[in-house]
């Protein structure tokens, strides 16, 4: 065996890898197992390609170091709560990646000795290349700056905008031909169609995203996930690297299926959400509207009481738990609550945090056991039955709004009908919104009491009246 089937062999052993890392993916309990197949498949990819590739080490190893010394920093520096916008920003690099990568080979004729046929195919590669990664880079930016709250999470909404995408597309199909025909005749040409491509593509990224509402974010994010898997097959392809394209193609459909889960939890059609300002047409009632009358606060050790003395107790987190990061005191509390013989579930909402599964991630690290924890469609019937729900910094997760109020910018957005238990506490700072900017009247119901403060401050609370 030479060098080359060895590391075509090294290459198949890491896409299988990659495939065990993503099944191991699917599961908390298997989560840590799925991360360390992934790890392995990139380390023997990388290792392999070394190998494989003739070429300077120098520059290779460089560009080695450096990249994991930036992602080492970057991912020991990073928050929980930033972790949405790292995803977003390193899907832009893919982005950004594939279509460099893109403008490399086209411009290198040297590098290659491609006619007829072949040449056509290695120019759609090129072409299409450049294109994802062009949109991917751009919306991802956008993502990033709307994810961190630099960019206001109100939708764009152009006046005639899917008018602008139509001409935006046809003109991209257009300049595809003239690239074709002008490379095909050789002497160099085809470049000012690419450029003019790229450039289209870069404003067609932002506009998409950009005309994306709050609340359809989670869409978003899974969708340029799966937009940057895409790139890096076509890189794949124009670097002639089975790996990539295989490994690309994983991503680019597991993304996919996510924005399908996304879709289905926000009640949403997947064309609907990409063609943008869903629900924010007819003047909708982003601020609730009308008198709702006064929410009623609480005191922790009234929550203390109402809780202990509980039979079924639904705990909801929402972003604002991981902000506290109050995951450790909540597990405690449980315990605390299980000793008693309180049962205690926790509803988990699919659009719940900033990212999706954020918060099993978060109960996992503070080990709530995996068996208490339970997916918004399990136990949304079972509200009737629940005596405290207690909903730890959420907020758009529990809005009735998204059933009652069809303008609403949430409306049709399952939610965790928590009100249709006995009482409902509401762990938050103040009377704020959540991220699609929508009042809740949950916190205006009769059985609702507001416990205002900091998540993790407010549970320190609960927990030791509970303990006294
Ligand atoms: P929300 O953003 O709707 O609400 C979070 C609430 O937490 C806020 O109202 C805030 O109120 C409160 N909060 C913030 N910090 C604290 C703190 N330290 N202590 C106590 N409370 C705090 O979050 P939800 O989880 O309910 O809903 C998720 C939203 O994010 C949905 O609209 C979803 O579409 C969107 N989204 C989800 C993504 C995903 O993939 N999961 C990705 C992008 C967007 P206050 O300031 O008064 O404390």
């Amino acid at each position: 065996m030479d060098w080359e089937q060895i590391s075509k062999a090294a290459y198949l052993g890491s896409i299988v890898l990659f495939v065990l890392a993503l099944g191991g993916l699917s599961h908390p309990e298997t989560a840590r197992r799925g991360n360390l197949y992934g790890i392995l498949g990139m380390a023997v990819a990388l290792l392999a390609t070394l190998v494989f590739i003739e070429g300077n080490y120098a520059l290779l190893v460089g560009g080695l170091v450096t990249g994991g010394a930036l992602g080492f920093v970057l991912a020991k520096r990073v928050q929980m709560t930033q972790m949405p916008e790292l995803v977003a920003i390193l899907h832009s690099l893919v982005g950004l990646a594939a279509a460099l990568v893109g403008f490399a080979t086209f411009l290198d004729v040297e590098g290659h000795n491609y006619q007829g046929a072949e040449k056509t195919i290695h120019d759609v590669e090129v072409y299409l290349g450049i294109l994802i990664g062009a949109v991917t880079f751009s919306g991802s930016v956008i993502a990033f700056g709307k994810l961190s709250g630099k960019i206001g999470g109100k939708p764009l909404l152009l006046p005639g905008r899917h008018f602008l995408n139509l001409v935006l597309l046809v003109v991209s199909v257009v300049l595809g031909v003239m690239f074709i025909q002008q490379s095909a005749a050789g002497d160099g040409g085809g470049l000012t169609p690419l450029i003019i491509m790229t450039a289209i593509a870069l404003v067609f990224g932002i506009h998409m995203v950009m005309a994306i509402g709050g609340a359809d974010m989670p869409v978003v994010v899974s969708m340029l996930n799966s937009y940057s898997g895409w790139a890096a097959a076509a890189t794949g392809f124009m670097l002639k690297n089975d790996l990539l394209i295989v490994v690309g193609a994983l991503v680019g459909s597991s993304g996919a299926i996510l924005s399908y889960i996304m879709c289905r939890a926000m009640n949403r059609k997947f064309l609907s959400v990409i063609a943008g300002g869903f629900g924010t047409t007819s003047g909708g009632s982003a601020s609730g509207g009308g008198d709702q009358g006064e929410a009623v606060a609480i005191s922790a050790e009234e929550t203390a009481g109402l809780m202990g003395s509980a039979k079924e107790v639904m705990i909801i987190p929402g972003y604002g738990m991981a902000v506290a990061q109050a995951q450790h005191t909540v597990n405690e509390m449980v315990k605390v609550l299980r000793g008693k013989g309180v049962n205690v579930r926790f509803g988990i909402h699919p659009v719940a945090g900033r990212m999706p599964g954020h918060m099993n991630v978060l109960l996992a690290e503070a080990k709530v056991p995996y068996d208490i924890v339970f997916e918004m469609e399990e136990i949304n019937d079972d509200f009737p039955d629940v005596d405290v729900s207690v909903v730890i910094g959420a907020n758009d997760i529990v809005n009735p709004s998204a059933l009652e109020e069809p303008d609403s910018p949430i409306a049709g957005m399952p939610v965790l009908e928590c009100w249709k238990g006995k009482d409902t506490i509401v762990l938050k700072r103040s009377m704020a919104t959540g991220y699609a900017g929508v009042e809740n009247p949950l916190f205006f119901k009769e059985n609702t009491r507001m416990l205002f403060g900091d998540a993790r401050e407010s549970l320190e609370g609960v927990l030791k009246a509970l303990d006294s």
